[in-house]
């Protein structure tokens, strides 16, 4: 079931981000003050014999969220076409503003590989710790949680831009086969499954992807040069493309987009082979911030 809350209709001028911002109201009830002066309820003091006395070592990240008053960004508070946060320029939204229009200072008038950008927050604090641990220590029931609470976040962009979507599919961004077996995880491949999951649709592997240097240690302008033919369609990938689908929503998952270069190779390989109408949504967890 999707914990939706309330839509976050457009506003202007946008509110400031909440990426990693403390922001989750204070109990109303009595209770001793925690660290950064929150007050501390019952559940903390749960936590606190766990991990005294069961030896548990990490909360779930449920507990994680809540101690850290951490909430997913509001539509608003990024732009829906690169992504990036709001900064309190004018941002307009892609389904709020004609073609051409929409968008922020960054991307306005820029051609973009897909039609929306999803974010859970920045790369910042919890979240970026969070993906972290996901990749680096393979924790795969992290993953799927950040999996679920993107899927929420995409279900309420799916209800405000209000088309008929008939057939929704999750494709995880690939990693090569040697980045996959050196690391243990395909941590987008998770986050992908927690999103699926979160949505009642299924995850579809379109794309395969060679193995090359790590975006993570290029520079900017090295990076699409890096990405740039690293992926091609499955063979699944390129019949399922051809079939001509109409009203098809893709949904290309990540767990992070820094310039986009990875995310953009992706969508356009996708487009290269596509036939029908239907929307591509670059989904992610973490996106950079302003540039
Ligand atoms: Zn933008």
């Amino acid at each position: 079931m999707l914990d939706r809350t309330p839509q976050d209709a457009f506003r202007w001028p946008p509110a400031p981000s909440v990426a990693g911002a403390a922001i989750v109201p204070r109990p109303s009830g009595g209770g001793a003050a925690g660290s950064g002066g929150r007050i501390l309820g019952w559940r903390d003091h749960v936590l606190d014999i766990e991990r005294t006395w069961l030896g548990l070592e990490r909360p779930s990240w449920a507990d994680m969220i809540r101690e850290a008053g951490w909430r997913r960004d509001a539509a608003a508070s990024y732009c829906g076409r690169c992504g990036r946060t709001a900064g309190g320029e004018e941002t307009l939204d892609p389904c709020d503003a004609p073609a051409g229009e929409a968008g922020c200072r960054s991307c306005r008038g820029r051609t973009l590989a897909w039609d929306r950008v999803v974010r859970l927050g920045e790369h910042d604090g919890l979240l970026r710790d969070t993906v972290l641990e996901v990749k680096f220590s393979r924790a795969r029931g992290l993953g799927h949680e950040v999996g679920r609470a993107l899927g929420v976040a995409i279900a309420e962009c799916i209800e405000r831009v209000r088309v008929a979507m008939p057939e929704i599919v999750v494709v995880p961004m690939p990693p090569s086969r040697w980045r996959r077996f050196v690391r243990g995880i395909d941590h987008a491949s998770v986050v992908a499954t927690g999103v699926a999951s979160e949505l009642g649709v299924g995850v579809e592997r379109w794309l395969r992807r060679a193995h090359r240097p790590a975006q993570s240690t290029l520079s900017e302008a090295s990076r699409r040069r890096n990405v740039a033919g690293a992926m091609q369609p499955t063979r699944f990938g390129r019949r399922r493309l051809m079939d001509g689908s109409a009203a098809r929503l893709v949904l290309v998952v990540d767990d992070v987009m820094t310039t986009g270069s990875t995310m953009e190779e992706a969508c356009r390989r996708l487009a290269s082979v596509r036939a029908g109408a239907g929307e591509v949504w670059a989904c992610v967890a973490t996106a950079a911030g302003p540039s």
